[in-house]
């Protein structure tokens, strides 16, 4: 592939080479858990074990990075790739920044899980960059960026944020004399949560931000059969640090889901397209409907939500949107966040309304998408 290939060639090709030893035009799935050494200590290439390096998982990690623009690393899940990079960043003692709408399972591993190692945080919405600059301390190790957020939909100015953080961290160091908490930059690392932008229409690392992570579950791989994340990185230090974990911890893709994973990353820029023009129309009907208030749609994606105050019987009587948690797959699906993938944010200050709707609009015609809600909404 050309260095200067356009983001559709790319998303087509990225990380696939014919196999060498057949040339089949789709690399084999090295289903392998070791790998036979021609001596003891030689390797070929990387491989020497599965956790550490497998070759269908490498073509994967090769396509993502090249749709970022950065280096990758392909986890079992979404929160495993982001608890190995804050763990590979962060140490005990150190203070991350998490905005007011988010992931409730990003809240849940800083909140329950790794504040018990010594991690302290801040909630900020992230709209207000004052507020995100008078949030950052001396052992502020990163700044984690959701946007578009989750389920609210908002939209984060990465590259000003990026500046402003800068700007804090420098502050800081002329007032205290350094004293940096993370191991890899003078100030706080910038983590982009990309999954719901996806690298079509927002490429977090050519705005300035130090990491992007991906639950590839969702649009990266886009068809609702497999669990997957990613990090990517600029900084090779930091590479190597997000990689020591991946094998230290073990988190790792098996070869199949590596498999179905590249091959539904291979359509990424098509399926966007349509995920464009399903919620455009969808947010364009609700506008309109009756009962319903807040649309938010942040203008690209297939992500809507809404309140209705029949929220849980609108959720409970779609017929083309399935009643399901998670999102950026073909396929429509509706939820209610309170009662569903938000419950680890209740009572907390990234808490959702109850009378929220989110939507996943998948690539069906917007005609059926907007009938569906039509018909659900009228009871
Ligand atoms: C789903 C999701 C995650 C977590 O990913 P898993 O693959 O479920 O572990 C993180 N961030 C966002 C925005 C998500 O939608």
């Amino acid at each position: 592939m050309p260095d200067d290939a356009r983001i559709a060639t790319r998303t087509v090709h990225a990380g696939l080479d014919p196999d060498p030893t057949y040339g089949s035009i789709v690399p084999a799935i090295h289903q392998t858990s070791t790998y036979v050494q021609p001596a003891p200590g030689q390797f070929v290439g990387d491989f020497d074990y599965s956790r550490s390096a497998n070759p269908t998982r490498t073509a994967l990690e090769n396509a993502i990075g090249q749709l970022e623009g950065g280096l990758a690393s392909a986890f079992s899940s979404g929160l495993a790739g982001e608890h190995a990079l804050i763990t590979a960043v962060a140490r005990a003692g150190a203070h991350v920044v998490l905005p007011n709408d988010l992931y409730g399972g990003t809240y849940r591993l800083v909140d329950s899980v790794l504040t018990r190692w010594g991690l302290s945080y801040a909630i900020v919405d992230q709209r207000d960059l004052d507020a995100v600059a008078a949030a950052i301390r001396p052992e502020t190790a990163l700044v984690w960026v959701e946007t578009p957020t989750n389920p609210t939909l908002n939209v984060v100015d990465i590259a000003g944020l990026v500046e402003v953080v800068r700007g804090a961290a420098a502050t800081l160091a002329r007032e205290d004399g350094g004293g940096a908490a993370s191991r890899f930059a003078p100030g706080p690392l910038v983590v982009v949560d990309n999954t719901f932008a996806t690298p079509i229409h927002q490429r977090p690392l050519e705005l300035g931000a130090d990491a992007v992570v991906h639950s590839t579950t969702k649009y990266l791989g886009g068809h609702s059969d497999v669990v997957g994340g990613a990090v990517v990185v600029r900084d090779e230090e930091l590479h190597r640090a997000v990689r020591h974990v991946q094998n230290a911890v073990g988190a790792v893709p098996g070869p199949f889901d590596c498999f179905l994973l590249h091959r539904g990353l291979r359509t990424l820029h098509l399926r966007v397209a349509q995920h464009d023009r399903n919620g455009a129309a969808v947010s364009e009907y609700l506008r309109g409907a009756a009962g319903v208030s807040e649309v938010h749609w942040p203008g690209f994606g297939g992500m809507v939500s809404f309140r209705h105050p029949d929220a849980v019987r609108i959720a409970s009587s779609t017929a083309i949107f399935s009643l399901a948690e998670s999102l950026g797959g073909v396929e429509s699906l509706i939820e209610v966040p309170q009662a569903m993938t938000h419950q680890s944010v209740e009572g907390s200050d990234a808490a959702v309304p109850a009378d929220l709707v989110r939507l996943s609009c998948g690539v069906e015609d917007p005609a059926d998408l907007v009938a569906d809600l039509e018909r659900a909404i009228a009871g």
